[in-house]
């Protein structure tokens, strides 16, 4: 498409200027001090340099923006494209602090390539600490805005703001892709990885994390992570523990895998620290749901990354009496991915959920 445009203009024009593709578009606007951009295009960022932005994004009930924050190191050689993507989803906010994290330990002078750091793609979201996208059409919509990629150009608020993510801000800009995340209100897990190893360099970035687990996916049409998969771009989604507050041990660990991606991708130099290798990672490619058949308290029995047999006892419900009224087995051999936290559990919920590795894998 662009090589016709050039084309195009080659013959009209008859010179070999090329046609300006992408720019960075300042609206002229400054939010808290920062400049605001409508569009993002880091090769006409200065080189050896951190820049940061608010990019805008869709508007709200009365008219005014969602503005997401956009930290570039634009290194001082040329090199490869990084995008470290946090809160798609608004409490999970370890995600969040692993950017900002990550951001602090790169020098641009010593950079080559550049890495665009998302700290919070989704304002409606992180400031009510929901997971969800709140809207108030036709009396209210809660909507999974990381089930929205690519977006809808003419869409609903937050399908309108994954369309200005993907086209103005990601487009062009990225080589590799990394969506932090952790579990939703009322979960807990260890560090684990999505990753869909059917691509070689997927698998290759997922095992420089120092993860516990990381579960083989063909991934979630609509996620970040997928998107980036389907337009031939690797990604993947870390999931960093708990929710809600800062973990500092998962944060620490996913800035660890982040300093490796970038020697391993001969960005920065440095010697490889702890990875999936080094932390024994079990590496699981089937999940089993254990949920909640009834509503009811829910009395952990296991803790994330637990082994369990067949058969074993993982939850148990009582009634407000403290009466068990529901136990739950586990049905294979696992180990335990996620737990359901929150002690009030509805029916559904979950109360376990647990990796194996299918014997011909
Ligand atoms: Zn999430």
């Amino acid at each position: 498409m662009r090589k016709l445009a050039l084309a195009i203009s080659l013959v009209v024009t008859g010179t070999a200027i090329p046609t300006v593709q992408a720019d960075t578009v300042y609206t002229g606007d400054r939010v808290q001090g920062v400049p605001v951009i409508s569009q993002l295009d880091i090769a006409d960022l200065e080189p050896g340099k951190m820049h940061r932005f608010m990019f805008q994004g869709a508007t709200d009930g009365i008219g005014q923006f969602f503005y997401v924050p956009v930290i570039v190191a634009k290194g001082a050689q040329p090199g490869t494209k990084l995008v470290f993507n946090s809160g798609n989803h608004g409490d999970e906010v370890n995600g969040i602090r692993a950017v900002q994290k990550i951001m602090d330990g790169i020098d641009p002078a010593r950079l080559s390539g550049s890495v665009v750091a998302v700290p919070g793609t989704n304002p409606n979201a992180i400031n009510r600490i929901t997971r969800e996208w709140t809207t108030y059409n036709s009396g209210g919509t809660s909507t999974n805005f990381n089930r929205l990629f690519p977006g809808k150009e003419n869409g609903t608020g937050p399908e309108q703001h994954a369309w200005l993510l993907w086209n103005k801000l990601w487009q062009g800009n990225v080589e590799y892709a990394f969506d932090f995340h952790s579990q939703a209100t009322g979960h807990d897990s260890p560090f684990f990885i999505y990753a869909d190893y059917r691509d070689p360099r997927i698998e290759r970035i997922a095992e420089l994390f120092p993860v516990d687990q990381i579960k083989k996916d063909p991934g979630e049409k609509g996620s970040l992570e997928t998107t980036f998969v389907e337009n031939s771009i690797p990604a993947i989604t870390l999931e960093l523990g708990p929710p809600r507050g800062f973990n500092t041990d998962m944060v620490d660990r996913a800035v660890e895998g982040a300093r490796n991606v970038m020697i391993n991708l001969k960005m920065i130099e440095g010697k490889i620290g702890r990875t999936a290798i080094t932390m024994d990672a079990f590496v699981g490619d089937k999940t089993t749901m254990i949920r909640a058949e009834q509503g009811g308290y829910n009395e952990p029995l296991v803790a994330p990354g637990d082994q369990v047999k067949k058969g074993q006892i993982v939850a148990r419900q009582l009634n407000m009496f403290g009466d068990t009224i529901k136990e739950y087995t586990a049905p294979v051999d696992g180990k335990v991915l996620s737990i359901g936290s929150d002690a009030a559990r509805e029916p559904r919920a979950t109360l376990v959920r647990l990796m194996t590795q299918s014997p011909d894998a």
